[in-house]
């Protein structure tokens, strides 16, 4: 999962690659390292920690004009400045940095006899075995050993003979390069991109990129392929922190912006006539439509908590059955499938390997896939039948945020698409539920305005030990989704569950150290949320409620209410993330903990 980047043209290469990892550090950061030209060879510089320590490690004033970099997140050694990449050749002639797992690599190692490693990383065996072939002409040599390496790489390779040239090659791990006026560029996303261009090529599986100060060459099965640019429209600046404490913050206060652009984008409401769904990205038959006959949402983390609540809009909505399950599991289970059954894949990245996997297995058996996804070109959206881009800029905190809330914004557009075409919705209803939507950024919103009020509920459980949170109905991906984000990023064990499940176990575990965050709004299920709520309160536990505007008989049972102005199911799911949001910041960050960073996690999940 680690995050890589390569510069090469006029400029230095040196401050752009670490600018550039920076950046990526969402991607690991264990270790950080770069290589560049100097003195007419290749200098390596890599140390443990972050890109901030390498900075402090590297001499003052280089010049180059051809770097390469790496921010890792380490899968075979520890992290450690040793294992750190760029890794070198025993020679030191030739220098890469890689990203993915090269399986067979123990094999690989066997093969090239008493060859000395200095790493107990899989990645160094590369630059051995191109070392190995190498006779002056780098390109070839990357192509000759491509074939013998089993697994998944995004491999950047400078070679000492050849300051003008980088060789760059990709299966199953993500690599962009941004073709800019006077340099290329390569990033493990666009990002790093950005300040330099917003022309970008997406590398496909078994593609090889030759990067000359001349220009950017892309091959496929050794022969030279048109390059197939892409232009992105988000800017840098956006991917930086505009002023705020943290990433997660200010990605947490993008959602009213973000989510009114996204469903204004998707819903146009002609004052006469019926509303028109934009489904754009979406080109698929409406026959294949009413022919499904099951779907299947796939996805990891929080995607797949959205996908519960997806699963419950769109059983509702288009009347199909539909379940949420774990990607990974999807995959290796081998489940039952043919052409009738729907798979909708969710991810921020749209690089998520488990998520990616299930993608292949079920286009393998026939089904149709449709992404919902953020990131433009990843590799997800490529191999679906059809694409929903959730469109809401860069998310750089690893705690995901305001994908979350986009992706259910988005299953809810799909879904009434499909409940149009299916006739299980008529035209009335379809506006009703249109303008309701339409209604999301200003509700976000007047949640963002009691953010203080949060805090301060936050700051009374800043030392718990343990958390449960508990729903109903949407309100239990929901509370998987608030334990989610407080494990992540305050460190204090925390379970998600449905409140139903309560009395089988874990109300083994209620007495007044216990806080237990109920979600527990309007609806068909709160009465029985709230005798939940008393079997609580008569074991000792403290309750932080999240309740509807006008409830005002939940404070005499919870010891906090928050209170959530949403009137509908959909409406309901998507403003009470934001409160779950909040606390697990508010706490997190009062007890210190680096919020955009939580240790041991990166934020695209791009190893199995
Ligand atoms: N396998 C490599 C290492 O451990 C790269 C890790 C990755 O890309 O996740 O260093």
């Amino acid at each position: 999962m680690c995050g890589i980047v390569g510069f090469i043209g006029k400029g230095n290469a040196v401050a752009a690659v670490l600018d550039g990892l920076e950046t990526l550090e969402y991607r690991g950061y264990d270790s950080a390292g770069t290589a560049f030209f100097s003195n007419g060879g290749i200098e390596v510089v890599k140390t443990k920690g972050r890109v901030a320590d390498l900075r402090e490690k590297l001499p003052e004033g280089i010049s180059s004009e051809l770097a390469i970099g790496h921010t890792r997140w380490a899968t075979h050694g520890a992290p450690n400045d040793v294992n750190a990449h760029p890794h070198a050749s025993a020679d030191g002639s030739i220098v890469l940095v890689h990203n993915g797992i090269i399986d067979n690599f123990a094999e690989l190692r066997l093969s090239l006899g008493d060859c000395k490693f200095k790493s107990e990383t899989d990645s160094e065996v590369v630059a051995h075995l191109i070392a190995s072939v190498y006779t002056g002409n780098l390109l070839a040599a990357v192509e000759a050993v491509l074939p013998r390496l089993d697994g998944t790489y995004a491999l950047c390779v400078m070679s000492k003979d050849n300051p003008e040239r980088m060789v760059c090659a990709r299966k199953g791990s993500p690599l962009a390069i941004g073709v800019a006026d006077e340099a290329i560029v390569v990033g493990s996303d666009a990002v790093p991109i950005l300040p330099h261009t917003n022309k970008v090529v997406f590398l496909d599986d078994g593609q090889v990129a030759v990067c000359d100060k001349t220009g950017l060459t892309v091959r496929e099965n050794g022969k030279v392929i048109e390059n197939n640019i892409t232009e992105i429209d988000w800017s840098a600046e956006a991917a930086q922190k505009g002023g705020y404490k943290h990433f997660m913050l200010k990605e947490i206060y993008e959602q009213p912006q973000g989510l009114t652009d996204l469903v204004h984008q998707r819903i146009l409401l002609p004052k006469n006539g019926e509303p028109v769904l934009n489904m754009s990205g979406i080109d698929i038959d409406d026959e294949y439509f009413r022919g499904v006959s099951r779907i299947v949402l796939v996805a990891q983390g929080t995607a797949y908590h959205a996908g519960m609540v997806g699963r419950n809009l769109i059983e509702r909505t288009a009347v199909i059955p539909s379940y949420a399950e774990y990607a990974a599991d999807f995959h290796y289970r081998d489940p039952i499938l043919d052409p009738s059954v729907l798979v909708i894949a969710i991810t921020q990245s749209g690089e998520t390997m488990d998520t990616l996997q299930a993608v292949r297995s079920a286009r393998e058996k026939g089904c149709k896939v449709i992404s919902v996804v953020n990131t433009v070109g990843s590799t997800i959206a490529r191999e679906s039948d059809g694409v929903f881009y959730m469109h809401c800029g860069p998310e750089i905190g690893v705690a995901s945020t305001k994908a979350f809330t986009a992706m259910i914004a988005s299953l809810y557009i799909l879904s009434l698409h499909m409940a149009q075409v299916r006739g299980t919705i008529d035209e009335h209803e379809l506006r009703r539920r249109s303008q309701d939507l339409l209604q999301v950024g200003p509700r976000v919103e007047a949640v963002l305005a009691t953010a203080n009020y949060i805090r301060q509920i936050a700051m009374r459980y800043v030392n718990a030990g343990n958390f449960l949170f508990l729903g109903r109905g949407t309100g239990w991906p929901l509370a998987m989704e608030g334990a989610l984000k407080l494990k992540e990023v305050s460190y204090i064990h925390a379970e998600g569950y449905d409140a139903a499940e309560m009395k089988h176990g874990p109300i083994a575990l209620i007495d007044e150290n216990m806080p237990c965050l109920f979600i527990a709004l309007k609806g068909r299920r709160y009465d029985k949320v709230i005798s939940n709520i008393q079997e609580v309160k008569a074991r000792g536990g403290k309750v932080i409620a999240i309740a509807s505007h006008d409830d005002d008989a939940i404070h005499e049972l919870a010891d906090d209410v928050i209170y959530i102005r949403a009137e509908s199911g959909i409406m309901n799911s998507i403003v009470c993330a934001v409160p779950l949001q909040l606390l697990a910041y508010y706490i997190a960050d009062t007890r210190g903990c680096d919020v955009d960073k939580p240790k041991n996690l990166a934020k695209s999940v791009t190893v199995e």
